[in-house]
């Protein structure tokens, strides 16, 4: 099966440190079609990119952006994005870094 796993899973708050996917996408990964997991590695790759990372100038995929109605970062526990400035979403990595948004 393919995956991107690289064998040092670790659920950051949401998103796992190894493979950047996010826990659902884990958990769903077994249900997708081969065609679907090349499609979810090549974003989480960057290699298909909607923008460009705003904190670390890599190509970032936003699914929203990509006309999905849902998107990896809803995912993820609430990161305190009032260092960020600008309108678009960060890179998987770049967001799983921000410190968790409290309250
Ligand atoms: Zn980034």
């Amino acid at each position: 099966m393919k995956t991107p796993c690289i064998g040092i899973c670790k659920n950051k708050d949401g998103v796992c440190t190894g493979c950047h996917r996010t826990m659902s996408e884990i958990q769903q990964w077994r249900h997708l079609t081969d065609e679907q997991r090349d499609t979810k590695m090549e974003q989480i790759h960057k290699v298909v990119s909607t923008h460009t990372c705003q904190q670390c100038g890599q190509p970032a995929y936003c699914e929203i952006s990509a006309g999905e109605s849902h998107c990896w970062c809803f995912e993820i526990t609430k990161r305190d994005t009032t260092s960020i400035k600008g309108v678009h979403c960060l890179c998987r990595s770049c967001l799983s870094k921000l410190p968790i948004k409290v309250g």
